[in-house]
Parts: structure tokens; sequence; C-alpha cells
């Protein structure tokens, strides 16, 4: 038997399904990228694009993924020996830390458990004791990807503030900008790191900086090497709505329509549709008898949901079954979690009846995995939907 008619269920937390007005918008002709016709669309999208950051500050935009815009982040604020301060929530911290480390920065890595966000009571444990302020930058990924788990940005910077130190606070949004509450003024975010192909309902490869005052004035003085990443050149050729390179023009079409889409929407009802759907899908896997990995409940990712899988069961094997059966992509467990989880993208272009898809789809293939998962699970999930 093959379910691979209608459309296929791509509920990864990311790349997500692109609507297709976007995929109708990056369809257009290719344009002269040093004309006036795409200067015009330049100074568009550079404005445009910081109500989603919570920014009035410049974003600049990479052809790129969210991994070079990390790698911008750092290059362009910090100097080689500088000292950082990183939480190991999962597996996309540990990347972005390990990097820093192939700069040449001396990392502390603080352990952590991949069931928790980065703690507010280390930041300001860790910043107070530093007296003589070697700390250079605080890193933290707001949604791990990973694990499901969402850090508390606005607490970390209160700690970091609290315990009078300089330090910047770089944040990595790729997979919750566009649907989980982000605030880079408010939240005093020195570099947002963020990228196309989660919460913004794009293909892959555009990613982002916002950057604040302070983080522009280190950027001064920073001497990590970088030429592609630097910003000074961008900033200079985006005054006039152009790129010191090729930008990935049909994409910037797609960015243009996924901004509308969001606009037309409003940015608290994303948000709210993002937390409602993370709400049915948890009851869904608590009614299947399943474990959610977060376990804070501040914490919830409103973009993707991890189950745990019970011991000795390969969660690999579940998806497998599922992508076979229903034609439906779920996402793996990544880094030490490989086998041990799968995740649930429930983010980006999505609805009441996706998720009700989406959850069905589950609960038919754990059964067919020979994990039984009761009825009564998608049951509470369609009763929370119901109630609005
Ligand atoms: C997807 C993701 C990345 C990696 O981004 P790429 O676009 O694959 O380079 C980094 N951090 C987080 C939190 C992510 O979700």
């Amino acid at each position: 038997m093959t379910n691979a008619t209608g459309r296929h269920f791509l509920q990864i937390p990311g790349p997500t399904n692109v609507p297709d007005s976007v995929l109708r918008a990056m369809s257009a002709p290719t344009i002269d990228h040093r004309g006036p016709e795409f200067a015009a669309l330049g100074l568009e999208l550079l404005r445009d694009v910081k109500p989603v950051f919570g920014t009035t500050n410049p974003v600049i935009m990479y052809p790129a993924t969210g991994t070079g815009a990390w790698e911008a982040a750092l290059v362009n604020t910090l100097s080689p020996g500088d000292k950082v301060l990183c939480f190991e929530t999962g597996h996309f911290s540990t990347l972005w830390q390990a990097m820093a480390r192939g700069f040449g920065l001396e990392v502390d890595f603080v352990p952590g458990d991949w069931r928790h966000g980065a703690s507010p009571e280390v930041v300001a444990e860790k910043l107070t004791a530093d007296t003589a302020h070697t700390i250079k930058a605080v890193c933290v990924v707001h949604n791990e990807t990973s694990t499901g788990v969402t850090s508390r940005v606005a607490d970390v910077r209160a700690a970091i503030d609290a315990a009078g130190h300089p330090a910047l606070l770089l944040v990595d949004t790729i997979s919750s900008l566009g649907s989980i509450d982000y605030r880079h003024d408010e939240w005093g975010v020195d570099v947002t790191v963020a990228g196309s192909q989660k919460g913004l309902m794009l293909p892959p490869g555009l990613s982002f900086n916002a950057v604040s005052d302070k983080a522009l004035e280190a950027s001064k003085s920073a001497t990590l090497p970088k030429t592609f990443w630097d910003w000074e050149p961008m900033l200079a050729a985006n005054q006039r709505g152009f790129f010191p390179y090729t930008p990935n023009t049909n994409l910037l079409y797609g960015l243009k329509e996924a901004l509308r889409l969001l606009d037309e929407e409003g940015l608290p009802n994303v948000f709210a549709r993002h937390t409602r759907h993370a709400e049915a899908t948890r009851a869904a896997v608590r009614g299947w008898g399943l474990e959610v990995l977060c376990l804070d409940e501040r914490e919830h990712s409103g973009s993707l949901t991890a189950v745990l899988v019970p011991e000795g069961v390969d969660a690999d094997k579940i998806r497998a079954v599922i992508l076979d059966r229903f034609d439906m992509s779920l996402g793996a467990g990544l880094g030490k979690l490989a086998g041990k989880i799968f995740r649930i993208g429930h983010l980006g272009a999505f609805n009441d009846l996706t998720l009700a898809g989406t959850l069905a789809g589950v609960q038919m293939g754990l059964n067919l995995a020979g994990v039984p998962a009761d009825g009564r699970g998608l049951a509470a999930a369609l009763e929370r939907l119901q109630a609005a």
C-alpha cells in the first residue's frame, strides 16, 4: 500500500512547509541585483524584517543557512582568546560552542541534561564571580530545536544586568523567530541569529543577524578574521538597498511574501497559534502515555515537541513506519538523543487540521510500530483544539 498521493506531511521542525503564495512569489524572474528595482526591494525588506525581530536597529541578511549567521555573530563581535559563556541545552548549543572553540575562543560550556533551558541562575552566578569582566559574551539558543526546550531569554538578560556585567548577549532564534514571542530590543539582546527555513516559512538559504548598538560598537575592535561575514561593508551597501555580493534574489521575493503573511495574521496571533498547537500536542503525548522531553513547564517550546519513547524502543523505527505508511516526516533524535526521541514540528504554515492529521499519523504509527498508543491521546488534542 502506498500513501504517496496528496501532500507530503513535512512535520520536522525545519525546514517547514512553504506556503503556496511564497513558492509562487519565488518563481518570478531574477532581476539585476545592482539595478534600481532591486534597490527598492532591498530597502523595503531591510525595513520590514525588523518588526519580526522586535527591533528598530539594523538586521543583516546573508545568503547562507543559520550556521553562517552563527559564525557572523561570533566573528563580528569577538577576538581570539576571548571568553564566552555557553549552555549545553542540546545539539545546537553544542555545535555553536564547538564553532566558538574552532575560532580560538575560550568557552565555558555549562553542562546540561538536554531537558532544561539555559539557567538564568547560573548566568548570574558566573557573571557575578567574573569581577574582572573576562567573559565577553553569553550565548543562548532561544529554542533548542533538538529538545523542544525554550530558554528564558528575558530572565537571562535580567541576570546579566543584575550582575552589572558588560558581556554581550548573543541569541540563536533560528527555530523561534516568527513562531515564539521574541523581542530583540526589549530584551536587550546584542546579536540575534536567525534563519529562513523555520518560522519564516521559506526554503533554506537565508540567514540574519539583528544587531544592537553595543554589538556594532564591539565590532569596531573585534579582531577574529572575517571577510564574507563582515557587518561593515554589508551595512554600508544596505544603506542604498544593496549587498556587497550577490544576494539570493528569489529567496528575497519569498521573504517579502512571508513577511506579508506574518503581518496579515499579526505576530501576537502567530505566537498564540503556536502556543496552542504545542499545548494540544502535549495533551496527545500524555494521552498516549508517553513523556514530553522538556521538564520545565515554563520552557515548553511552541514550535516543536520532543517525545521520549519507552526504553528499548527505537524512535527511528517509529519514524520510518510513519514515513512509509503515512508519508509524514518527523524529526529524528539528534546527538545523544538519537533513537531515544522523535520530534513533532508544529511551526510555520500550519493550522488545526494539519495538527490533527499530524497527530493522527503519529498515533497510528506508534501502534503499528508496537508502541500501544491509546486513542485518548488524539482525542485530548482534538478537545484542546475544539476549545478555541
Ligand atoms: C536549524 C538550526 C540551526 C542550524 O541552522 P542551519 O540553517 O541548518 O545552518 C541552528 N540552531 C538552531 C536552533 C536550529 O534550529
